[in-house]
């Protein structure tokens, strides 16, 4: 039986390009996201299986892992921003979706799947965090207080899990023009349209080739964190345009 990869997020963006990639090397992907439809596509394109999760709820969570006959790479890559509120007018709605789908969704998907992952004699968990998940910039506390925290939790784990058959990795990338700006403005495609503008972001497959690359490597060897940004960015604020 094909090694499985169960990918969080993957109806879209970086979700959606790691299915292709880890599909091109040799995994059965199961796909989980709240769009049925779009993941639907996604995994008939690449011989997966498409399984409506959705990471905020706990009973959903259990019923995706629950489906899977084995996890030998989970990709927790679920989650993204809402909105660019500055702390004196946070909106508690927000900060709870944010911190729900990036932190307890990969605690949640973690917790769930960790026994398959360990099973498999050789798992590996990725997880796409961010730079938010170590800098800072004006407006985006809800996000970046998540992100730092979905980063603590990957250090814990290697810790914790320190002696079992389990690689943990982190991807934390800069700008990459997928829908995550389109969701964090509400759908507001001018305004996502402005976040690149004048520069050229990471595509997903970039992060997608970080993730695919990682998972490759021997056994033995557990890439802690990969860091990549667009050459165009020098910190989550200071971007070259022309
Ligand atoms: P995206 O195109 O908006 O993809 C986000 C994915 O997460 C979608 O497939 C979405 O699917 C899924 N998702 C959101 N909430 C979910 C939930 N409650 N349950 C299950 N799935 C959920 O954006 P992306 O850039 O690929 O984002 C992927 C990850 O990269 C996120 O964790 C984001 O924070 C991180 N990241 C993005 C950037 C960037 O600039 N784009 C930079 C650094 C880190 P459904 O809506 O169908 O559920």
């Amino acid at each position: 039986m094909a090694r499985v990869a169960a990918i969080t997020g993957a109806s879209s963006g970086i979700g959606a390009a790691t299915a292709r990639a880890l599909a091109a090397d040799g995994f059965h992907v199961v796909l989980g996201a709240r769009r049925l439809e779009r993941l639907e596509e996604v995994a008939a394109e690449v011989g997966g299986e498409a399984i409506e999760l959705d990471v905020t709820d706990p009973g959903s969570v259990e019923a995706f892992a629950a489906r899977l006959p084995r996890c030998d790479v989970l990709v927790n890559n679920a989650g993204g921003a809402l909105g660019l509120d500055r702390i004196d007018a946070a909106d508690e709605d927000r900060w709870l979706w944010m911190y729900e789908a990036n932190v307890l969704g990969t605690m949640r998907t973690t917790k769930a799947l960790l026994p398959r992952l360990i099973e498999s004699g050789d798992g590996h968990l990725v997880a796409v965090t961010s730079i938010a998940g170590f800098e800072s910039y004006r407006g985006g506390a809800g996000y970046i207080a998540a992100k730092h925290a979905q980063r603590s939790m990957l250090r814990n784990l290697r810790l914790e899990l320190l002696g079992e058959p389990l690689r943990v990795t982190e991807v934390a990338p800069g700008m990459v023009e997928t829908e995550f700006s389109l969701v964090r403005f509400g759908g507001d495609e001018e305004a996502a349209r402005r976040v690149y503008e004048g520069m050229e972001p990471l595509r997903a497959e970039d992060v997608a080739e970080c993730i695919r690359w990682t998972v490759a490597q021997p056994s033995h060897v557990n890439v802690d964190e990969i860091v990549l940004r667009p050459r165009a960015q020098a910190t989550a604020t200071e971007v070259h345009r022309i």
